[in-house]
């Protein structure tokens, strides 16, 4: 048998946090067991689904890199109402639903009834059975479809992360799989195409659990092998609430992309969040494929931690490859103004301040000084740019004027610190601190004789004299 999971979404906004960390479960569910993962787009609410939200979906897979093994061929449910059609009037000829005639103020008698009493909301009232008179049909009444549930007994099964599931049929109500006007409801639409798609395990949010008995049911009338189940509790926010953009959480994903979250490192947040593999905190990809197994997802919900995304992001940033990493601090220089341009390649430039940022934002902004000089903050020129240090920057800008361009190296540099510290009688902060102000506009930099190094005697030795 070979594995085949899907994400669903339905496209009426973003790529929800909650979704995306279903959809690497799925994946990495599938890709663990060599299987396939799916994508199936959930937009037969035409009113609600937009071409633009599937668009940000798609872009937000891509992004994380999530991909679908299905990409050419994704499924879209309002492309398949046809086949839904068919099956509705498969299940009539079978005799595994019926129509009902009910009006509005009927099924609210039987609901407000039902609500009392504690049962089943529709009472059944045109479901065929032998020996029962239906009532007369009403004239001009379109009719819903609805699904003939068991009546006795229990409909359960082993769900993958949270066990064993049972629910007694009484509770099910004779779903409506058509509407009046034909159109095939939501558990039928994902029931058809789960079993089209040849779906073997359902990893989905457990807001569907009480979706899944029904589910199992017309499963069955359509002679469909049962897909496994594993439903994944929700995500809260840090105040142990269900997150959401109303909260004021950060909900969609292109959020997080600009926070400056690399995707591979939300992805290690997001698996972390829920599923353990001892104490390993940080890792890759293929790492967590390699180790992800249902059994280890926590059956009860899990919080977000926005400083631990924080700290997982840097050392994934860490860890990041240079040249990749460039690519991406790139479009946040130039969208704060600072064209990357010259010899100094930012690759170096990464490689020396890169474990100095949390994120991609902040790690630009301590790449922005060696491609345009800043304006010192005036609270660090009051502290440290004292009356002397005009006239001491250029005696030292004299002994840096002497280094032969090829030994402008770091140890060369800082070869000169402590001679001529010495010789001005200060200590190496009074040197260091006004030379970062001088050279790069900020007292906050790497070491200063790497910076110096790096940035090149030409433009150093041109910042000085300015
Ligand atoms: N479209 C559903 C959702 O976005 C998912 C349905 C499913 O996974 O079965 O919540």
């Amino acid at each position: 048998m070979t594995v085949k999971t899907r994400f669903a979404p339905s496209p009426t906004g973003y790529l929800h946090i909650g979704g995306v960390r279903t959809a690497l479960y799925s994946w990495a569910f599938a890709k663990h067991h060599g299987g396939e993962f799916l994508l199936r787009i959930e937009d037969t609410d035409l009113e609600r689904s937009t071409q633009e939200s599937v668009d940000i979906i798609l872009q937000g897979m891509d992004w994380v890199g999530l991909h679908a093994d299905n990409r050419d061929n994704i499924v879209y449910q309002s492309k398949n109402f046809p086949r839904y059609k068919a099956l509705i009037q498969q299940l009539l000829d079978e005799g595994h639903a019926y129509h009902c005639y009910c009006s509005k103020e009927e099924l609210e008698e039987m609901r407000e009834k039902a609500e009392r009493e504690g049962t089943a909301t529709y009472d059944r009232r045109w479901r065929p059975e032998t020996g029962k008179t239906l009532p007369p049909i009403p004239d001009g009444v379109e009719p819903v479809v609805r699904f003939k549930m068991p009546i006795d007994g229990v409909t359960r099964w082993n769900d993958l992360v949270k066990g064993e599931i049972s629910i007694p049929n009484a509770a099910l109500d004779d779903l409506i799989i058509a509407r009046a006007d034909g159109t095939p409801t939501y558990n039928f639409c994902v029931v058809v195409d789960d079993m089209d798609m040849g779906i073997t395990h359902v990893i989905r949010g457990d807001d569907h659990v009480n979706n899944t008995p029904k589910q199992i049911n017309i499963l069955k009338a359509l002679d469909a092998t049962l897909p496994e189940y594993a439903h994944l509790p929700m995500i809260l926010n840090e105040q142990g609430k269900k997150i959401s953009k109303r909260s004021g959480d950060t909900v969609a994903v292109t959020e997080y992309e600009d926070m400056g979250i690399l995707p591979e490192a939300l992805l290690n947040y997001l698996a972390r969040l829920g599923w353990a593999h001892g104490d390993d905190e940080f890792f890759t990809m293929p790492q967590f494929v390699q180790w992800f197994d249902l059994e280890h997802v926590s059956a009860s919900p899990s919080r977000m931690d926005g400083k631990k995304l924080m700290w997982i992001n840097a050392e994934h940033i860490k860890a990041a490859d240079n040249a990749e990493l460039a690519k991406l601090v790139l479009p946040r220089l130039e969208k704060q103004g600072i064209a990357v341009s010259g010899s100094l390649q930012l690759e170096d430039v990464l490689a020396l301040v890169k474990d100095r940022a949390h994120d991609l934002n902040a790690l630009a902004a301590e790449c922005a000084y060696f491609y345009r000089k800043a304006v010192p903050p005036e609270a660090d020129v009051a502290k440290h740019w004292d009356a002397e240090a005009p006239a001491r920057m250029q005696r030292f800008a004299a002994k840096l004027a002497e280094l032969p361009e090829q030994d402008w190296t770091a140890e060369n540099i800082h070869a000169l610190f402590a001679p001529f510290c010495e010789a001005e009688g200060i200590k190496m902060g009074k040197l260091g601190m006004p030379l970062r102000l001088a050279v790069c506009g900020t007292a906050k930099t790497p070491s200063v004789d790497a910076v110096l190094a790096l940035m090149g005697k030409e433009e150093v030795l041109k910042r000085l004299a300015q």
